[in-house]
């Protein structure tokens, strides 16, 4: 038996039996009697919990102070797992609009969550456990679904109700942590506090509070404080009502965050103690930074994490904070700049009579709908020592707009993931823009199945080559989709094969989650990956990066090593891992989510290159497996570059999820540093006039 406090200052494994929440719903286990275990389990571990809640207004940035105080748990030694718990009622992220809820984030195990899990992945330099995000409608389904078995099932006829059902269901996503083992336990609650949505959270966190040890649970609440110019005041009164409503619902905060647009005075500060009945040296503050990447630092200056150990009874640990110091000091020095232009169909919300006139807004959104992509762009300019001045355009707009006026400038183009037909046919005339002028380019998912679109129309010459994602059924033909509907696939998670029909309802139903690929050498992918691999090596190992071979890429790799059912045929993924290896391939994982992929009917057509034009190459594909007594799945190409042009790839999965301030990711690195020798050409004849 382990050692209260002791073994859980190591790694954060997935937890097990992850499947029977997200996947195959066990309901012979009773919640509340699990819930009961769960409890005894933290306590005799002494595991910490914390929660955090949000007052005043949204968007006060709840995410990006949790993972900043998770960070320098971390660096303390302490194994963190952070959850974010939201309450609105659609069952997770993934359907949802990025123009309305910002980027859908992808996990390893493939939940499709909320953008602050980025932050979390970023902060935390970490890969997220299973059960880090869970939505009230996912909550709901749950107790639904259990009340639907009438007295088979655990509820036994009884009366359905907020509390105590729905509320035992919030605590058990949040105990299951406890087996993760994680010595501290944060919680995100979504939303502001008093949202109706968010009551049943409140109310099972104050019951979670009532059942741990008083030591063991901490309540930190993060507020605004509205600025009042005209009287230069800075006002209490919002974060006053909003710790009553947190009152309300049985939660008294322990540390309270304020954030400001201005500087916090003393004063206020002890005003804000008196009001909220918390110790005034318990109120921290939230500055507005210029970098995300500076909060953990503003909050060591004032020694949170050193509070936070102190009413948690943990051992305040020395940390160093000085790597992630260096890069934002870097990140703010950086002068030469490298212009990349991003083009999406989630750039801005224009109404589509400002775009009929042509009317030009200034994008307000983009950076949410993006934000891994910008992330992932700007931690490899930091690595290049330059600034990536980011051009976001919306693909609609090349309606009215002259592609080569717009692009000029940029000495990249990147075309992000996207779903539906909306803008495409400009995103197509960017990309040949991209491949015909030599100029740098990535495509990454949608973007490459676009480019893939863009080759077969403009340089194989079928002007009906489409995807089955935006075929106009009218004039193009179904026999020239390049890229089509996957209707199976290996599932490296559960070791099966996932069937899909084209009418199989949207949400959850992709290809998603960490998958490896195969590199083949002598690619730009692979001497992108095996550079950055070879570096992290000079680096030390915290900076290995991606290739899987000799380092484990991540904490959740012993889920699928595990998950393989003996029917595999005729090798496991160990042996195609290990074949590969011979063969001088490499094995990296990456995150995916998608429906449709490269048809492999034209991989060869793809790869010919017609009257000496340029070829695709293929740099990276899924290993193949069989299975025995099933079909064998089709065969999935995940990256593909062009041969002569100087830098044009595009992958199907998304590597922005992977990248870290500290450890950008090989594509993007690669990506940049070819963007800015296109820059430094381009400057070079321009000194020399031609
Ligand atoms: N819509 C495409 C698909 O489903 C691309 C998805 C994406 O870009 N993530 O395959």
């Amino acid at each position: 038996m382990s050692q209260p406090g002791k073994d859980r200052d190591a790694k954060v494994q997935p937890a097990a039996g992850w499947r029977s929440i997200h996947e195959s719903p066990d309901h012979s286990k009773n919640i509340r009697s699990e819930n009961i275990s769960y409890l005894k389990n933290a306590e005799r571990h002494d595991l910490k919990f914390i929660f955090i809640t949000g007052g005043v207004i949204s968007s006060l940035g709840k995410g990006v102070a949790g993972a900043s105080l998770g960070a320098l748990l971390k660096g303390m030694g302490y194994a963190v797992s952070m959850q974010k718990l939201d309450p609105y009622l659609n069952t997770d992220a993934g359907t949802m609009n990025p123009l309305q809820h910002g980027e859908v984030y992808v996990t390893d195990d493939g939940a499709e969550t909320d953008m602050d899990l980025g932050h979390y992945e970023r902060l935390l330099d970490t890969h997220l456990p299973v059960n880090s995000c869970f939505t009230s409608g996912f909550i709901y389904s749950r107790v639904i679904e259990t009340e639907r078995q009438g007295s088979a099932g655990e509820y036994r006829g009884k009366t359905i109700q907020i509390v105590p059902h729905v509320t035992d269901m919030i605590k058990h996503v949040i105990l299951r942590q406890t087996i993760s083992g994680a010595k501290v336990i944060m919680v995100e609650i979504g939303g502001t506090v008093g949202d109706i949505e968010g009551l049943p959270f409140c109310e099972a966190v104050h019951e979670l509070r009532n059942e741990l040890p008083p030591r063991n649970t901490l309540s930190i609440h993060l507020t605004y404080l509205p600025y009042l110019r005209i009287s230069g005041e800075t006002k209490t009164k919002p974060t006053q009502h909003s710790v009553k409503e947190l009152r309300a619902v049985g939660l008294r905060p322990d540390i309270i965050i304020c954030r400001s647009d201005e500087d916090v005075t003393e004063d206020t500060r002890y005003k804000i103690a008196k009001t909220c009945g918390v110790a005034f040296d318990s109120i921290f503050v939230s500055k507005n930074l210029d970098y995300v990447y500076m909060l953990p630092e503003h909050f060591k200056e004032q020694r949170l994490v050193e509070k936070v150990c102190e009413l948690l009874s943990l051992e305040a640990k020395p940390f160093d904070i000085g790597p992630m110091i260096r890069f934002t000091s870097n990140l703010a020095a950086l002068k030469k700049e490298v212009r990349i232009a991003v083009v999406g169909k989630y750039v801005d919300q224009e109404s589509p009579k400002d775009r009929q006139e042509g009317v030009k807004k200034k994008p307000i959104t983009y950076y949410e709908s993006y934000k891994s992509v910008i992330e992932a762009l700007s931690h490899a300019g930091v690595r290049h020592g330059r600034r990536v001045d980011i051009c976001p355009l919306e693909a609609d707009d090349f309606k009215f707009l002259d592609i080569a006026e717009e692009l000029s400038s940029c000495d990249g183009i990147l075309v992000p993931g996207g779903f539906g037909d909306r803008g495409y046919e400009q995103m197509l005339a960017v990309i040949r823009y991209a491949r015909e002028g030599g100029k740098p380019f990535f495509g990454i998912c949608f973007g490459l199945q676009l480019a893939i679109v863009e080759y077969a129309r403009n340089v194989l010459g079928l002007p009906h080559a489409s995807s089955e994602e935006f075929r106009n059924p009218l004039s193009d033909p179904p026999g020239e989709d390049f890229i089509y509907f996957m209707s199976s696939w290996y599932n490296y998670r559960t070791g099966t094969i996932d069937y899909r029909k084209r009418d199989s309802s949207i949400g959850g139903t992709m290809r998603l989650g960490l998958q490896p690929c195969f590199l083949n050498p002598g690619t730009r992918a692979y001497s992108a990956y095996r550079g950055a691999y070879d570096e992290g090596l000079r680096r030390g190992a915290e900076n290995r990066s991606y290739v899987y071979d000799e380092v484990p890429l991540t904490e959740s790799i012993n889920v699928y090593r595990t998950a393989f059912s003996q029917d595999i045929d005729p090798k496991t993924l160990a042996d195609l891992e290990r074949d590969a290896r011979e063969k001088g391939l490499l094995t990296v994982y990456e995150r995916h989510r998608h429906r449709y992929e490269i048809n492999p009917a034209f991989h060869a057509v793809l790869t010919l290159g017609p009257g000496g034009a340029d070829r695709f190459v293929i740099s990276g594909e899924a290993p193949k497996f069989t299975v025995k007594g099933q079909n064998t799945p089709p065969h999935i190409v995940e990256v593909m570059e062009l041969e002569k042009h100087p830098w044009f790839l595009g992958c199907q999965f998304h590597p922005e999820f992977l990248s870290r301030p500290l450890r950008p990711h090989p594509l993007f690195l690669d990506f940049v540093k070819a963007a800015s020798d296109f820059k430094d050409r381009r400057k070079s004849k321009g000194q020399h006039g031609s």
